[in-house]
């Protein structure tokens, strides 16, 4: 059992609770979980960021946009100085770990280390980018299915502030950060997902495993409008999108879940909540989400046996009323799409329109995620 000091109390979410975790090795993790806005059934609690105290410490992820200086004074309150650090590293895109990231730098000074794709997708490329108001977008949000009155009210400012940020990139490989210290590349949830590994005692996660929720995956046809600026290094949409390469990197994972049965395993969302420790067992958790996918595969594939639905029509079928509400309803849609992408390509589906879906009455999937296979030398 790895030793937990309390710093600070938090919330029943786990906003605000500062804890000290010590390895056996000696190496120290305080962990600096920030507020998000996200509440109702889709609430992910606070995002869990982490200082590394190596023998070079570093700070992995920068909370949402606007907690920038709030992260600098939890810090402060855990006797850790910006100054003292060596780099931020960001886990992935996703707004409630790169938020509050400009306002990071430009209190501290800090360099950003991410993956290349981070560094290639945070950037405006007017002449490629969709019509309209996605005009000034950075590629990553191209996808992005939130109304423009969210965009105008939640996004502007965001999205402004990144394309001044200078990133060294890391890439596909194992990445050495610090002495016995490397990231490692799982995309799916998102195409530049990186977690950390402090040794094999250790592992930094971001959203590729969560305790409680099941991280969404992306859509392999994400791939389709991002295209022209990474086909030079990414020729293919599988290397980083869809389902299907979620459930690799998941597999990956079991690799190192055999290996070190014991690593701790550090989230970016829902360690603690509702006033409960949620602590992660690798090899348990990561059988559960490809269990899930499996299982929702199934529901899916039940339910357009003998009839073409859309994948609207599969969502309302599918999930339970409360989550459909708002943008969970495109949320839900968006899911449904990743898992059909994925009978697809087994056969099991046939596509007849756009985001419509009937199945061919074979069920090869199951066999096929089994196969997924896992890469050498790790
Ligand atoms: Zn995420
Ligand atoms: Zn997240």
């Amino acid at each position: 059992m790895n030793h937990k000091e309390i710093i600070q109390k938090g919330d029943a979410s786990g906003n605000g609770l500062i804890v000290k975790f010590r390895l056996p090795s000696g190496l120290e993790i305080v962990s600096l979980p920030t507020k998000n806005f996200y509440g109702g059934h889709w609430d992910l609690g606070p995002t869990w960021n982490y200082v590394v105290l190596a023998d070079r410490p570093f700070l992995i992820d920068s909370g949402r946009y606007g907690q920038g200086r709030h992260l600098v004074d939890m810090m402060r309150l855990a006797g850790i100085h910006p100054v003292d650090l060596d780099f931020v590293l960001i886990s992935h895109s996703h707004e409630d770990h790169d938020g509050g990231l400009a306002e990071l730098v430009e209190l501290t000074d800090l360099k950003i280390k991410a993956h290349t794709v981070y560094d290639l997708l945070i950037r405006q490329y007017p002449d490629v980018a969709p019509p309209g108001y996605k005009q000034r977008f950075p590629a990553k949000c191209w996808h992005c299915f939130m109304p423009e009155s969210f965009f105008k009210d939640n996004c502007l400012k965001y999205h402004g502030v990144l394309q001044a940020l200078e990133i060294q990139r890391l890439g596909d490989g194992s990445e050495k950060i610090g002495n016995n210290i490397s990231t490692r590349h799982l995309p799916g949830h998102s195409p530049d997902s990186l977690a950390v590994m402090l040794g094999n005692e250790a592992m930094v996660v971001g959203d590729v495993v969560l305790p409680d929720i099941t991280p969404w995956p992306t859509r392999l046809e994400q791939y389709d409008e991002v295209v022209e600026i990474l086909r030079p290094l990414y020729p293919e949409a599988s290397a980083l999108f869809g389902l299907k390469r979620y459930l690799q990197s998941l597999k990956e994972l079991l690799q190192i879940a055999e290996k070190h049965p014991d690593v701790l395993v550090l989230p970016a969302h829902r360690l603690y909540y509702q006033d409960r420790w949620n602590a992660i067992h690798l090899k348990e958790r990561v059988n559960e989400l490809i269990e899930h996918h499996i299982q929702r595969c199934t529901a899916i594939l039940k339910i357009v046996a003998t009839e073409t639905k859309s994948a609207d029509e599969i969502a309302r079928l599918h999930f339970k009323e409360s989550l459909l509400k708002g943008p969970g309803k495109l949320m839900a849609a968006n899911e449904i799409i990743s898992h059909c992408e994925l009978m697809l390509a087994c056969g099991d589906l046939q596509e007849v329109g756009t985001h419509s879906y009937v199945g061919t009455g074979s069920e090869n999937f199951e066999k096929s995620i089994q196969h997924i296979p896992k890469k050498e030398n790790l």
